[in-house]
């Protein structure tokens, strides 16, 4: 689909679309630019599936009255869907996805940017150090999370974040801002995940970065005279944005600000990675106002993506998630005995806009502490507004443990007791198969088109860097 090109062939191309577009200005036809586009930014929402987009959409337009960034690019760019599948497995996780967008190749589900046999796989970020441009990744997860990960290291296992965090560091990234903390800190600091004395913090600042570690530095940071930033928030992933405290942390949008105003001093332009990485985590707790609220943060970042590409439009702006998580149904899970057949309302939307925490947050704690059934029911309402029946506390006691992880958790107890109230119901606590939306706008956008895979994702930003190799 994507040919090589040489160098003189583009130029001869760009000879013909100058006479093209000279003599054809009353035409309509789409004619893709021939040279090379300055900047991209590639924002995903990890587990953003269609349903989280449209959950997010209708709480967007029915509470807050306004709509989605992402949607005001379907209109005016183009719009496709993306299938995930690794190559070892039809449902996808976050690391063989990642993989396939940052380098154009699959790969078995746990590998970060390398084939299952060992070889590292070039990304596009990479493509874009070598062009001479800047970049820059920001997540809302760990640095060293898969999706973050896989645009600035190689390494066989996900896992080995302390691994991660050192490749991260020396990758020559210029920007980099996330949680993930206690990967960088030696051993001997307390919250430290390291097996050694390696303190990362300060051989970034030996390699020339200024690092920040709350909101207030963020913000303090003057983008005229810092060219590499590394921001790490929070020890470990940063908070849902239902949860979060502006004070300690910067929201992603102002995370993704910054990286703009410090990566758009390049004259050569930028590569930036933008990842709203608990979208994921919301959904394999099953939690759907934490749901809502990180697709919303993650869609105002896409709103200041597109607010930069108004004054920069020689940029490529793509928006795509690795997967969807949870198979999230936008509808009632089971007909309660009484209650017969029910649907979705506008005004279901004002049950979910007064939950007030995630469960993984505030609402396991609250829980820890609960002793019967009826503990179990105030805690749920303190914190969620809805009050669940004994039937409903007792799935959730059935629940035992508050432990947050990801896979089979006591948190989707949480999200089966309250589904009758909220009328949001999922179909799992991991990942699905589930075809993902993209919307791009600006040079390129219009390649997008139809039903595609992810590796094609790559294939057009490659094009766009005239880096298709
Ligand atoms: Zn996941």
């Amino acid at each position: 689909m994507f040919k090589t090109k040489s160098k003189l062939s583009f130029l001869v191309a760009g000879l013909v679309f100058l006479l093209l577009t000279t003599f054809s200005m009353a035409s309509a036809e789409v004619l893709l630019p021939e040279e090379p586009v300055q900047n991209i930014i590639l924002l995903i929402g990890d587990g953003m599936g269609p349903s989280q987009v449209q959950l997010a959409r209708y709480y967007s337009l029915y509470q807050l009255n306004q709509d989605l960034n992402m949607l005001k690019m379907a209109e005016i760019g183009a719009t496709s869907l993306v299938a995930t599948r690794s190559l070892d497995y039809l449902v996808t996780d976050s690391a063989a996805a990642g993989t396939a967008l940052a380098t154009g190749y699959k790969t078995n589900n746990g590998m970060i940017s390398q084939t299952p046999d060992g070889s590292p796989l070039l990304t596009i970020l990479e493509k874009a150090q070598a062009l001479g441009k800047s970049t820059g990744l920001v997540s809302t997860t760990r640095l060293t999370h898969a999706t973050p990960a896989v645009f600035a290291s190689h390494i066989y296992d996900r896992d080995l974040e302390n691994e991660i965090a050192v490749q991260m560091v020396e990758s020559g990234t210029n920007v980099m801002l996330a949680g993930g903390r206690r990967h960088f800190i030696p051993q001997s600091v307390s919250g430290s995940k390291r097996e050694d004395d390696r303190n990362l913090l300060s051989d970034a600042e030996n390699l020339g970065f200024v690092v920040v570690q709350n909101a207030e530095e963020l913000r303090s940071v003057n983008p005229q005279t810092v060219n590499n930033l590394l921001g790490l928030f929070t020890s470990s992933h940063m908070s849902y944005e239902i949860d979060r405290n502006p004070v300690e942390e910067p929201s992603v949008a102002e995370m993704t600000q910054k990286a703009l105003d410090i990566l758009s001093q390049n004259p050569e332009g930028f590569f930036l990675m933008v990842e709203g990485g608990r979208i994921d985590h919301a959904c394999h707790a099953n939690d759907a106002a934490a749901t809502i609220h990180d697709t919303l943060a993650f869609d105002e970042a896409v709103g200041v993506a597109l607010d930069f590409w108004q004054n920069h439009p020689n940029t490529l702006i793509i928006v795509t998630a690795d997967h969807e998580t949870g198979g999230l149904c936008i509808t009632k899970g089971q007909v309660s005995d009484d209650g017969g057949l029910e649907y979705l309302k506008v005004t279901d939307l004002e049950t979910i806009a007064q939950i007030k925490g995630s469960f993984e947050g505030p609402i396991y704690q609250g829980l820890e502490t609960a002793q019967s059934l009826a503990d179990i029911q105030t805690v749920i309402e303190e914190y969620t507004g809805i009050a669940i029946t004994e039937e409903e506390a007792t799935l959730v006691q059935e629940g035992k443990a508050w432990v947050p992880v990801y896979a089979n958790q006591p948190a989707n107890s949480i999200g089966r007791a309250i589904q009758d109230e909220i009328k949001i119901s999922w179909g799992s606590g991991e990942h699905s198969a589930e075809p993902v939306p993209l919307f791009a706008v600006g040079p390129y956008a219009s390649t997008f088109d139809g039903f595609i895979d992810n590796t094609e994702v790559n294939q057009v930003m490659s094009q766009a860097f005239q880096a298709d190799y």
